[in-house]
C-alpha cells in the first residue's frame, strides 16, 4: 500500500483561499484519530532569518494552531537553536536571539495564538544523546524539550538548499529538530583547524571559557584542542568569540551531509514514534536557497500548492515531482535554461551543481524512512470545483 499525499492547488478565490484549503487538508488527514483532547502538539516550522523575505507566512502556522485547538489539544510552535554562536539577542543561534528573529518576521505568541518553545535551551546544548545504528551517525542529539510532546506537525516551506538540494520535511526534522552538536556533526568533519598563533592570540581565553565540553584548554602557554571531547557546537569559532578566527571548522562533502540529514530525521522520528508525525509541505515561493540565508532570490518555479501526508518521504517526493514538472521562472537563476529543460531534469541540481536532491530521496527510501511512490489525492473545495466548471480557472 502506497502512502497517501493530499494536495491542494495554489489557486485561490472566493470560498477557497489557501487558508480554507489548508483547513480542508487538515480535515482530510483525520487528525482527530491521532490528536486527542489534552495532547501536546508541537508545530515545527522555520521562522526565516533577518533579511529573508520568502519564508513561510505566519498565518499558515496560525491556521494549524487554531485547528489543533479545535481538537482540544495544546499547540506549541517549536524550533531549535541554529548552529554556532552569535549575538544572543539577534541571531538564531540562541533561544533569545531566535525568538527575536521570529518576532521580527511576524512569529510571536500573539500572532500564532500559541507559545513558541526553543526546544534545546538558550545555547542549543540542552539535549539527550540517543544511540542510532546508522551508516553515518551513531547517535542523535535529541532536544530535551521534545520530551512531553505527543505529536509533531512539521510545517515546511519547500525550497532549494545549497547542500541537500532542497529543504523539505526530511530536512526540517533531520536538521531542524536536533540540538546544536548534531547540526555541527552534520556540516563539519570531527576535526577543527586550530591555527593558534601566539603573535596574534591575545589569550583572551574566550574560546576556553565558552567551550561546553572542555575540548579547548590553555596549557603550557598555548591553546590546545582535544578532538575526542569536541561537540562541534560551533561556539568557539564564532566571530563573537574568536575575533581573530584562529579556530575553523572543516566542511563535509555535500553527499555525506545529505545522508546524515536523512539518518538524523529517521532517528528523531523513531525516537518519538513513527505514528506521531504529520508532514505538511508548502510548495509556495520556491526560492533557490534555504530560509536561513539573509536574502530571498526570485522564485525558480510558480507556486505549486500545499501537500500533506503521514510519510515524510512521500510528501517530499510529491513536492519534488511537482517542482520538476513545473515551468521555470525566466527571471530566476534558472532563466538561462529556458527552453532547454524537461520535467526529467533536476532543477535543484541545476541550481547547486550537485544532485543531492535525488540522493536525499533515494537514501531516505533505502533506509526505510518512507516511500517515494505515493498516491496523490487532489482535495478540491466546492467553490474551486464550481469555478473550474464555469471555466474561470
Ligand atoms: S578566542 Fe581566539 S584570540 Fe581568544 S584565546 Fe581563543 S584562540 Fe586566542
Ligand atoms: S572546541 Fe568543540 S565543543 Fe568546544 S566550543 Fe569549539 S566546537 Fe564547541
Amino acid at each position: 500500500m502506497f502512502p497517501k499525499v493530499y494536495y491542494v492547488t495554489p489557486r485561490a478565490g472566493p470560498g477557497f483561499s489557501l487558508i480554507e484549503k489548508l483547513y480542508l487538508l487538515l480535515e482530510k488527514l483525520n487528525l482527530e484519530r491521532k490528536i486527542g483532547s489534552g495532547d501536546t502538539v508541537g508545530i515545527k516550522t522555520h521562522f526565516g532569518t533577518i533579511g529573508n523575505t520568502r519564508y513561510l507566512r505566519p498565518i499558515f502556522i496560525r491556521a494549524i494552531v487554531d485547528f489543533v485547538r479545535k481538537l482540544g489539544a495544546q499547540p506549541l510552535v517549536i524550533e531549535t537553536c541554529g548552529h554556532g554562536l552569535g549575538n544572543p539577542f539577534s541571531t538564531r543561534t540562541t533561544a533569545t536571539g531566535h525568538l527575536e528573529v521570529a518576532k521580527a518576521n511576524g512569529f510571536c505568541p500573539e500572532t500564532l495564538n500559541a507559545p513558541i518553545v526553543i526546544l534545546d535551551g538558550q545555547y542549543g546544548l540542552d539535549f539527550e544523546r540517543v544511540s542510532f545504528n546508522g551508516n553515518y551517525i551513531r547517535e542523535v542529539f535529541i532536544p530535551r524539550g521534545l520530551k512531553g510532546i505527543d505529536i509533531v506537525i512539521v510545517a515546511t516551506h519547500f525550497k532549494g538548499h545549497g547542500i541537500t538540494g532542497f529543504g523539505g520535511a526530511i530536512k526540517n526534522v533531520g536538521v531542524g529538530l536536533i540540538a546544536k552538536p548534531g547540526k555541527g556533526f552534520l556540516h563539519f568533519q570531527r576535526k577543527l583547524e586550530v591555527k593558534w598563533r601566539p603573535d596574534i592570540c591575545p589569550t583572551c581565553l574566550k574560546c576556553v571559557k565558552i567551550c561546553p565540553s572542555n575540548a579547548l584548554r590553555f596549557l603550557n602557554e598555548k591553546i590546545q584542542f582535544v578532538e575526542e571531547k569536541c561537540l562541534l557546537c560551533g561556539m568557539c569559532w564564532s566571530a563573537e568569540v574568536c575575533e581573530h578566527r584562529l579556530i575553523r571548522p572543516v566542511l563535509r562533502d555535500a553527499y555525506k551531509v545529505t545522508r546524515m540529514v536523512v539518518e538524523n530525521a529517521k532517528a528523531v522520528i523513531e525516537w518519538l514514534g513513527k505514528d506521531n508525525w504529520v508532514f505538511i509541505n508548502f510548495v509556495l515561493d520556491v526560492t533557490p536557497e534555504c530560509d536561513c540565508v539573509p536574502w530571498a532570490d526570485q522564485i525558480i518555479v510558480p507556486d505549486q500548492g500545499i501537500f500533506a501526508s503521514y510519510d515524510p518521504v512521500a510528501v517530499d517526493s510529491a513536492s519534488y515531482d511537482f517542482v520538476s514538472a513545473a515551468s521555470i521562472i525566466k527571471d530566476s537563476v534558472l532563466g538561462k535554461y529556458d527552453g532547454k529543460i524537461t520535467p526529467r531534469d533536476d532543477k535543484f541540481s541545476l541550481v547547486t551543481g550537485v544532485d543531492t536532491a535525488r540522493v536525499q530521496l533515494e537514501y531516505a527510501e533505502q533506509i526505510g524512512l518512507g516511500r517515494r511512490t505515493y498516491l496523490l489525492e487532489w482535495v478540491l473545495p466546492d467553490a474551486e470545483a464550481e469555478a473550474i466548471r464555469r471555466g474561470e480557472l
